[in-house]
């Protein structure tokens, strides 16, 4: 099923922001899957409750890229 991915970048103070904050979402392409794009726009109603899914796994984390320097917020002062 389909998923999101956090991509952290991760700074020299150790704090770790997602980037895209939002998150990267992964589509399992799947069209019994109610979120995923290959679900027909035209599936609903009762035989899509019953026969599609429609839930997200947990978000992955994934360390995207450690950069050497202090984050903004730690930088400046
Ligand atoms: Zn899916
Ligand atoms: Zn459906
Ligand atoms: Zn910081």
């Amino acid at each position: 099923m389909c998923y999101k991915i956090m991509l952290y970048t991760v700074y020299s103070c150790n704090h770790a922001f997602p980037e895209p904050p939002e998150g990267m979402r992964v589509d399992c392409g799947n069209p019994r899957c109610r979120v995923s794009t290959e679900h027909p726009s035209n599936c609903s109603g009762t035989y899509c409750v019953q026969n599609h899914f429609q839930y997200m796994t947990q978000p992955q984390s994934v360390p995207n890229r450690h950069l050497p320097y202090p984050c903004p917020h730690c930088h400046g002062s």
